[in-house]
């Protein structure tokens, strides 16, 4: 007798697998919506549908037991037609093939947008680098990079921090890279300690490149930051950096949560004391009894809601009761198609998550031009040109959207595709 698998009996991994597969059809659908109102040819569409190469590696790792390990890595280039790619190197337990390759294709879509002389590309590890030594994670990182050395590089395709990686892991990886190559080579990978050609702000910068979409979506619909009251679901790097933002720009934050459950205070909470207490995986919520669910914060009464944790958040089933009249996704996928209709139905200022999370490779482009070039800017300099270039694309696709009458990602898609798209006809490949 066959078992039929229904979601209740799916492995949290075969779980994770199907929403992958989802994200990587729903990007599709989207991509061929968007080369279809640019009125580009279907050749244009099987181009970029999928990447132009992935890579799947095994990596050996001695562990501090004395058995090895080895662990499956992949590094996927979308297209190179615009110029070398870019993106991070996930280390997440339920990293898979079709998620990286997802992703690699949102990356061509975010240097599109912020127009970086860069495709898209994005790497991952399957492992859980909670549970690792320093040792062990320093073998793996080094591992990597010796199993994908042949198709990366400054010129051909630049790495970067993502989700549970971190500077350290960057150093550890452009050693591993410089001592391959026999020569220094700062520009293989960004978002680098400070002293081994790291950018100033570039730590900084995702949460950075959300508070400028937040402010310019408050500018649209009216909404002054001095007192607008925010809802941030996830307190990790990006939540977190952002919470302070915030707060310092005389918002409210009244609601945060973590991977636990959510604290929500209509009269304000004190982020300075949430970020004192947060663990280094943004845990907090755990010191607090008065904890509500992660979904029951998203329907709290808020002007402007930042889903900054993980994807499927604001669903079919819950997108009528967001009360937020701006939404900005600092996340990865947290609304589904379906969500983003209905919110745009309703009126809501919708963010895309390519546009708003673009802050990060954007300092991680003028990382390596300052890594390149030799010579290197002072934090004021960056985040001056981190907000020219994110007040640039933000008004990009809100016009898109006004001009051919469409919803925000629609509209951010149409303006990261483009680029991928011109370059690919311009070499004659289409
Ligand atoms: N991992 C980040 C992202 O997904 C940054 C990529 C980069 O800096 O190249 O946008």
């Amino acid at each position: 007798m066959s078992i039929i698998k229904t979601s209740e009996n799916l492995s949290e991994e075969q779980k994770k697998e199907n929403e992958s597969l989802d994200l990587f059809l729903s990007t599709q659908t989207v991509i061929k919506e968007a080369l279809n109102k640019l009125g580009y040819s279907n050749e244009l569409f099987e181009l970029l549908k999928e990447p132009l190469r992935m890579l799947t590696v095994r990596i050996p790792v001695k562990m501090d037991d004395g058995t090895v390990k080895v662990f499956t890595g992949y590094r996927s280039q979308h297209n190179d037609a615009v110029g070398p790619t870019k993106g991070g190197v996930r280390f997440h337990p339920e990293v898979n093939e079709k998620e990286v390759k997802a992703l690699s294709i949102w990356m061509s879509l975010k240097c599109g947008i912020t127009d970086l002389p860069y495709g898209g590309g994005k790497g991952g590890i399957i492992c859980d680098p909670r549970v690792m030594s320093f040792g062990e994670l320093e073998r793996l990182s080094r591992g990597y990079v010796r199993a994908i050395s042949q198709i990366v590089g400054p010129t051909k395709d630049i790495p970067a921090p993502d989700m549970y990686t971190n500077s350290q892991i960057m150093a550890w990886m452009m050693d591993e890279y410089s001592r391959l190559r026999e020569f220094d080579s700062p520009g293989f990978i960004t978002g680098k300690p400070i002293v081994l050609g790291g950018s100033q702000g570039r730590e900084t910068a995702t949460a950075r490149g959300v508070t400028i979409c937040i402010e310019e979506a408050g500018k649209k619909k009216g909404i002054d930051l001095l007192g607008a009251r925010i809802i941030i679901q996830g307190f990790g790097n990006a939540g977190s950096f952002l919470a302070k933002f915030m707060h310092n720009a005389g918002a409210m934050v009244i609601g945060i949560s973590d991977a636990n459950g959510a604290l929500y205070d209509p009269k304000g909470l004190d982020i300075d004391y949430l970020i004192d207490r947060r663990d280094s995986f943004g845990t907090v919520t755990n010191l607090f009894t008065n904890v509500i669910t992660n979904q029951e914060l998203l329907e709290k009464e808020c002007d402007i809601l930042v889903p900054a944790a993980i994807s499927n958040q604001i669903t079919a089933q819950n997108a009528h009761r967001i009360k937020a009249s701006i939404v900005v996704e600092a996340a990865n996928g947290p609304t589904t198609l379906e969500a983003t209709k209905i919110l745009d139905e309703r009126g809501v200022l919708l963010v895309p998550d390519i546009l708003a999370s673009a802050g990060g490779v954007t300092v991680s482009y003028f990382e390596w031009v300052q890594n390149n070039q030799g010579y290197y800017w002072s934090e004021e300099e960056v985040v001056e040109k981190l907000r020219k270039v994110m007040i640039d694309s933000f008004e990009n696709i809100y016009q898109t959207a006004q001009v051919y009458k469409v919803d925000m990602r629609l509209a951010a898609y149409m303006v990261g595709i483009k680029k991928s798209a011109e370059a690919s006809s311009f070499r004659g490949w289409v």
